[in-house]
């Protein structure tokens, strides 16, 4: 019998996804679950993007997009939100290729940007999918561990000591997933430093860049005028605008790279559905009051859960700066972060996702998110509380 790749040793189905699956499961069997594993807003999709798909297909927009890479009016949209709010000028015509979902854009970027054997830097705590990905498109992810004891810092000295003759890529993620972290100036400096010294691509992942807390913007590194013709980002509209099942999303960035993805996106996905890109253009030409109302909310549980987390005894956790995510660590523990996911799960059956899946090694972290009802977010911390001496 023929075999599957060899790949299927080293990949694993997208841990989030599987813990999320998990609490669905888990609830359909009538456990009093609280899941809190994937990372989704728990908004609906603001009706008048809704209305915007109702009405394309209605209109008969239901066939292949052309171009592939992405409907001119979504392009140009695109093009106009970067420069509103990225200062950042790409040609809507070649530098911009729309997909369905910012993680395959990703899995573009790097197909187009590796050869087998090249090494990709990626910082830790990590979103899941940046290892796997790079492994699935031949190449050999580097993890770079940050600690929460130094605030998830990106320090240059630190960066360099994993450099080799193979790195070609540095994945970035302002506000991150799964810390919040956002990138100081200082840190800024140090990524351009180590590109422009290394030669390196710089992927700059700003999903979460509309959720950014207490006033503080998050900055496109495509803006930072020397590194900007080697910077790709991804971004899409499943966490601003709450529409993670609509799958769209987009890479933009130097043009010749940006040819080689367009090809791949025509080789794979063809391109995102077309009425799917009509409500995107509403969406990101349309109000944005839907956004700030989101944001706001995220903000206020964002004040509760880091609150909730430093007052149950031998956990910790710093201030979150953006994004939807609580990343507790359990202190004095002789605990793995699966144990302590584990337990957490057995005795409180609330799910979270433990810290190994982020790449961190050192530290009991387990992930939380918190774009859920404040209800279950308070009833999810009190299990956890009155069972927390169990995670020592
Ligand atoms: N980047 C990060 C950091 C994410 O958390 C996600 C969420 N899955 C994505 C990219 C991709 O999102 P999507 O495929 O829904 O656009
Ligand atoms: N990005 C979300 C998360 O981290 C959705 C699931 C996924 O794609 O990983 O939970």
């Amino acid at each position: 019998m023929p075999k599957p790749t060899q790949l299927a040793q080293m990949i694993s189905k997208s841990p989030t996804i599987a813990m999320n699956d998990k609490a669905k499961q888990l609830a359909a069997e009538g456990h009093s679950v609280i899941g809190l594993a994937g990372g989704e807003p728990d908004f609906d999709t603001p009706p008048h993007i809704v209305e915007a798909a109702i009405n394309a297909m209605r209109a008969g927009e239901t066939r292949y997009a052309a171009p592939s890479k992405g409907i001119s009016p979504l392009l140009e949209a695109i093009a106009a939100k970067m420069e509103r709010d990225n200062k950042v000028r790409v040609d809507p015509t070649s530098d911009i290729i729309v997909t369905p979902g910012g993680k395959l854009a990703l899995f573009l970027a790097l197909k187009a940007m590796l050869d087998p054997g090249d090494e990709v830097l990626i910082p830790a705590p990590y979103w899941v999918s940046y290892p796997s990905i790079t492994q699935m498109v031949g190449g050999v992810p580097v993890t770079i561990e940050t600690s929460s004891d130094d605030n998830y810092r990106l320090r240059l000295e630190h960066l360099r000591e994993h450099i080799t003759p193979r790195s070609k890529a540095l994945i970035i993620n302002s506000p991150c997933n799964p810390t919040g972290h956002m990138l100081s100036s200082e840190e800024i400096e140090s990524v351009a430093t180590l590109a422009l010294e290394e030669d390196l691509y710089i992927i700059s992942d700003e999903i979460y860049e509309k959720l950014n807390f207490d006033g503080r913007p998050a900055v496109s590194l495509a803006s930072i005028p020397d590194i900007a013709d080697r910077v790709i980002i991804i971004n899409g509209m499943s966490k601003a605008y709450a529409m993670t099942g609509w799958r769209l999303g987009w890479l933009a960035g130097p043009t010749e790279l940006i040819g080689v993805a367009g090809k791949f996106n025509s080789q794979t996905a063809t391109s995102a559905a077309t009425f799917t890109q009509l409500a995107a253009v509403a969406a990101l030409n349309g109000p944005q009051d839907c956004v700030e109302m989101m944001r706001q909310s995220y903000q206020e549980r964002r004040d509760f859960i880091v609150d909730a987390f430093n007052s149950i005894p031998n956990m910790s956790h710093p201030e979150i700066e953006g994004a939807f995510y609580a990343f507790p660590k359990v202190d004095e523990t002789s605990k793995t972060s699966e144990e302590v996911a584990n337990t957490i799960l057995d005795e409180a059956v609330v799910v979270g996702v433990p810290g190994s899946a982020f790449g961190i090694t050192k530290d009991a972290h387990i992930r939380f998110s918190f774009a859920e009802d404040m209800n279950k977010l308070s009833e999810a911390v009190d299990r956890i509380r009155a069972m927390a001496h169990m995670l020592a």
